[in-house]
């Protein structure tokens, strides 16, 4: 699963596919244009250019799905079946292993909270995106306490997992984390799990279109993953897996597309994926998700894995040089291998840093806690009761390039050297520059109506 490590020549990669908006060129503040570098990937990748092309050929023959009579809804049923086949080939489901449509990872891992046996204890670490801690409360949960090493943790899962007396156990982890992008060793971890008769959810979002991923070698039961951080940004995800719990489970979402049979008193329900598809799919979204893994396909998931492991370790390598101004990488091991996602603390205001890297260079980082706040506390050292940390993370993507870092780089270390050189103002809870001069693009032709 982990690429190899990158070469000496860090500096160099070029775009691997292309993506829409790959050549943007976005206003800043002090004037002018510059190249837009989005380093922002790890929240939402751009589309891939094939991905539009495709959705753009499919919208003539858009149709409501299964019950239309004209051939339009032919095709569309037919091209929300056919996706169904190509994800699971994605992810190396297994032949009886079920692909339910979502709208993104957090819909997926909530799906399968709900289809959970009453009796199931939830075992995750506490460095998980909120999307894979807050579903299981609605149960019983057990947290692992991370360890220092890597290596350590299938043992540690093996500790807590042997102190649960249930008849179900789920071990709910992420195959890379979407604050340190720190890799996590599934395969092992999955191993753990069966000696003990547990199943594993793998929380995909931020491996899928970065490793290699197959269901069938690592061993897990159910993966859930988000179409828009696998450059399918047309709000479609998956959870793919075991059909027992789904189909035993009341539906996800009762409606038209759900049922058998329904009298005013009494409903069979369908099992099989459209038991939680309840409503008309998002077949476009399915299409998009369809075509962007059927291009990573064909780019070569080893040359993804690769372009990703030299971005990362050019990035790795520039935030290092950056150490002296008191930039620090934030990691949970020591050692663990990375995917393109890097979180730094800077000895400023990171909202302060991001939006001055926004404004003045075109750069697109993000601050926050990335949605994982029992992590992030963690991470900077302070308790539950201390105010939620602000850190600063950049996160590449198979559009991007060597210069990308290159110019964040240059950026941060001009910025914690010089200062930002505009001012900026609270608005809505984030900085924004004020004034802002620049002009921006209407959302849709003519803009909003008023
Ligand atoms: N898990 C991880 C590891 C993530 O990075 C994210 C998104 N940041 C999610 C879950 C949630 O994904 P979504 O917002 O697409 O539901």
């Amino acid at each position: 699963m982990h690429a190899p490590a990158a070469e000496a020549h860090v500096g160099t990669a070029a775009p691997l596919l292309e993506v829409v908006g790959g050549d943007l060129e976005v206003p800043v503040v002090t004037g002018g244009f510059r190249r837009f570098v989005h380093l922002d990937q790890a929240a939402s990748a751009p589309a891939l250019r094939v991905v539009a092309e495709a959705v753009a050929a499919f919208l003539p023959w858009y149709s409501n799905v299964h019950r239309g009579a004209g051939l339009p809804a032919t095709v569309s049923s037919d091209a929300l079946e056919a996706a169904r086949v190509e994800v699971a080939r994605f992810v190396g489901a297994r032949d009886d292993d079920m692909v339910v449509f979502t709208r993104n990872t957090t819909d997926s891992l909530n799906l399968l909270a709900r289809a959970l046996p009453d009796d199931t204890v939830v075992v995750t670490l506490d460095l998980e995106h909120h999307a894979n801690l807050l579903p299981w409360r609605r149960g019983s949960v057990r947290h692992v306490a991370t360890p220092r090493s890597v290596a350590d943790v299938p043992a540690a899962f093996a500790r807590v997992i042997g102190e649960v007396h249930a008849d179900n156990v789920l071990v709910a982890v992420t195959g890379a984390s979407n604050v340190t992008g720190e890799l996590l060793p599934i395969a092992d971890i999955a191993a753990v799990a069966r000696r003990h008769g547990a199943r594993v959810v793998l929380d995909a979002a931020q491996l899928l279109a970065r490793r290699q991923l197959s269901i069938g070698e690592l061993g897990v039961d159910y993966v859930a993953f988000s179409g828009h951080k696998a450059y399918a940004p047309f709000g479609a995800g998956a959870l793919v897996g075991r059909r027992d719990w789904l189909d035993r489970a009341a539906p996800y979402l009762a409606g038209g597309g759900a049922t058998r049979n329904v009298t005013l008193d009494d409903v069979v329900w369908a099992d099989g994926p459209a038991r939680h598809e309840g409503g008309t799919p998002n077949v476009v979204g399915v299409v998009a998700l369809a075509a962007a893994l059927r291009a990573l396909h064909e780019a070569g998931r080893d040359r993804i894995a690769a372009h990703d492991a030299q971005l990362t370790a050019h990035l790795a390598d520039r935030l290092a040089h950056l150490a002296p101004l008191g930039v620090r990488v934030l990691s949970a091991f020591g050692d663990a291998d990375r995917v393109g996602v890097a979180t730094i603390t800077v000895p400023a205001s990171a909202a302060l840093v991001a939006a001055a890297l926004s404004a003045e260079h075109g750069i697109a980082t993000r601050d926050g806690a990335f949605c994982a706040h029992p992590f992030m506390r963690r991470l900077v050292g302070v308790g539950p009761d201390a105010a939620v940390p602000n850190a600063l993370r950049a996160s590449v993507g198979v559009g991007s390039c060597g210069e990308d870092i290159e110019r964040f780089a240059a950026a941060l270390e001009e910025i914690l050297l010089a200062g930002p050189c505009w001012t900026y103002a609270e608005e809505g809870g984030r900085l924004v520059p004020s004034p802002d001069p620049r002009p921006r693009p209407t959302p849709w032709p003519g803009g909003p109506l008023g």
